[in-house]
Order: C-alpha cells, then sequence, then structure tokens
C-alpha cells in the first residue's frame, strides 16, 4: 500500500508509491493428504510489509522455511483453514522451533469453529516451551483481523469439515497527484498531509476538496481458497483478487470423485477464478497420484488463461 511522508522541516515533498511496499507470496506445499517427493503438504506464506502471514501449516512447514532461506520468526500470524492434517500437521514443529529462538511477540492463531479447542489438545498432547503468548481466534465470515493498511476477511467453504477460506485485502490509499497541485498551487506542508487523509483544505480563500488533488490507489487482494468443494463463497472471496491460490485435487476426468470428497477440479478452481473477475490463478493442493501437474493446469488454462500450477518455493511479487 502506497504512503506519503512529507517532510516539513524542508520545502521537499517525497512520495513513496506502492511499489515499495514488499508484498510477496511464496508456495511451501502443493501437495494435498499424502505428500510427494517433489510437493510438501499445504502451507502458504505471505509477506506484508513487516507481517508475515502463513495460511496451514502442513507437515515439515518449518524445513521449507529452512529451505527456502527465510528465517521463521518472520511469521506473525497463522491463519488456519481447517483442521484436516495435511493443513495443520506442521504446527507444533513451528510452535516450539519458535519457542527457542528470540520471537518477542505474541503469536496470533485464527482458525475455523472448533480451533481452541483442537489446540488446547495440541498443546497438552506435546511439551513446549513457550516464551511467547499466543492469541487464538475462531473465525467463520467476516473481517478476521483488521489492521490501519489491510484487512483479512474470512468466508465458509463447502468442504466436510469445518473451513474457512480466506481473503487479504489491501486497504485503498489516496495519494497527492502532484499535477494537481501544481495547478492549483499548493505549497508543500502540511495541507498535503491534510489532503491525503481526504480532509479538505482552505487556500487562498478556496476550499479544495481532496478528490481534486488526490487520486485513489487500489489496494491489492490475495485469496486464499482451500479445501473446498466449487461454491459461491469461494468466488465472493477470490472477486476482483491480484493472484488467487486455489485448491485443485483433481484433474477433471475425475470430477465425480472431485465433488464426493467435496474438492475441485482445476477446471472447477478456474471457473472460480474467471467468475470472480481476478487476475492471476495458482492452482495447490494436487493429489500425490499426479506426478506431473500439466493435466490439471491445462484443464484450468482451458476457462482461465493466466493460470499456472503451482510448485513448492514458486515466490509471486504482488
Ligand atoms: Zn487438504
Ligand atoms: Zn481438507
Amino acid at each position: 500500500m502506497g504512503q506519503i511522508l512529507i517532510i516539513n522541516f524542508s520545502p521537499i515533498f517525497i512520495y513513496f508509491p506502492s511499489i515499495f511496499i514488499m508484498m510477496e507470496l511464496t508456495l511451501f506445499g502443493t501437495s494435498s493428504m499424502v505428500p510427494t517427493k517433489e510437493r510438501n503438504q499445504s502451507a502458504v506464506f505471505l509477506r506484508y510489509e513487516n507481517e508475515g502471514f502463513l495460511f496451514d501449516c502442513g507437515e515439515g512447514t518449518q524445513k521449507q522455511f529452512k529451505i527456502k532461506g527465510i528465517p521463521l520468526t518472520r511469521i506473525t500470524k497463522i491463519f488456519l483453514t481447517h483442521w484436516h492434517g495435511d493443513h495443520v500437521f506442521g504446527l507444533p514443529g513451528v510452535i516450539a522451533s519458535l519457542g527457542k529462538m528470540d520471537y518477542e511477540r505474541s503469536l496470533l492463531i485464527v482458525g475455523p469453529k472448533g480451533t481452541k479447542k483442537h489446540l488446547e489438545a495440541m498443546f497438552s498432547a506435546f511439551e513446549f516451551e513457550r516464551n511467547f503468548g499466543i492469541e487464538i481466534r475462531e473465525a467463520e465470515k467476516g473481517i478476521c483481523f483488521d489492521a490501519k493498511g489491510y484487512k483479512v476477511e474470512c468466508l465458509p467453504l463447502d468442504h466436510d469439515v469445518p473451513t474457512v477460506g480466506y481473503r487479504f485485502v489491501e486497504k485503498d490509499v489516496r495519494h497527492i497527484d502532484m499535477k494537481k497541485i501544481k495547478k492549483i498551487g499548493l505549497p508543500a506542508g502540511p495541507m498535503l498531509g491534510k489532503l491525503a487523509d481526504g480532509e479538505p483544505v482552505e487556500h487562498n480563500g478556496k476550499r479544495i476538496l481532496p478528490e481534486e488533488a488526490t487520486f485513489i490507489e487500489k489496494g491489492k487482494k490475495v485469496a486464499i481458497v482451500t479445501d473446498t468443494a466449487f461454491c459461491a463463497n469461494a468466488v465472493k472471496l477470490a472477486e476482483d483478487a491480484d493472484l488467487v491460490v486455489a485448491e485443485a485435487t483433481f484433474g477433471a476426468k475425475l470430477e465425480e470423485k472431485s465433488k464426493a470428497y467435496k474438492h475441485m477440479t482445476g477446471r472447477e478452481a478456474a471457473q472460480v477464478a474467471s467468475q470472480a473477475g481476478a487476475k492471476k490463478l495458482v492452482l495447490t493442493h494436487f493429489s500425490a497420484r499426479y506426478k506431473e501437474t500439466i493435466e490439471v493446469e491445462e484443464d484450468a488454462k482451458d476457462i482461465f488463461p493466466d493460470t499456472i500450477a503451482g510448485r513448492d518455493f514458486m515466490t509471486f511479487k504482488i
């Protein structure tokens, strides 16, 4: 998200557009229940400025961080989609390792209904050395985390246990339009800050509205849609998203099986992205039966061309 920095002690006006904001998504696991040699269980890591959001934490996730060279302590919040083992088996390991590191913050764990009960059972099953706080939130629908520059929303999905999908939404930002400012003849200073905050200002007896001197930069959106059968909420989560990470457990030939197990085919994932008007689709959560995922990818590309079959360690700049 863009930010404006006005240096009041100098006539220089510095504008930092959003291009400087770090927003990067890494796939740490693209397999469904049974991992393969090439594919780990589910985990997606989204870095946004100083935040690190881990969506699901399949077995071996902490090792994937090591291999990729991202310190585990970058994780600031964990969002769990559901409690099927392939999405949470890595959780005790990550928490135990953070307890051995200089992890000086409180870790937020968000998950569907039942998350508190599952976590309590997990903490009593293992001996944890924990010197940091953990806040647990159960989320069903709506905003599950709200911060100054972004929010994370969730909606229930159609799976055989309580499951939520997530949507990271960077808030829109109002920027100063230097061309308009020059035309109006406004000097650099606090007035520009006010306009950037959406407030009107007075200059030479004239009232200047923010719309006359600024422009809106739309925030980026990322959707995590897994595990689920095709459903309306999957489309809602992906609406207008810059990047959709969606499960595509099966190829189109196994559509019946996919429906029976409450999963999606590549084609259905593409329908989600297409109906949602998303910009890019990354497929994940492939059945171990697919050594190569090209079949699933091609099914999807027929419907939504900007599709890529995810591979472990793939990184996307957003
Ligand atoms: Zn799964
Ligand atoms: Zn599942």
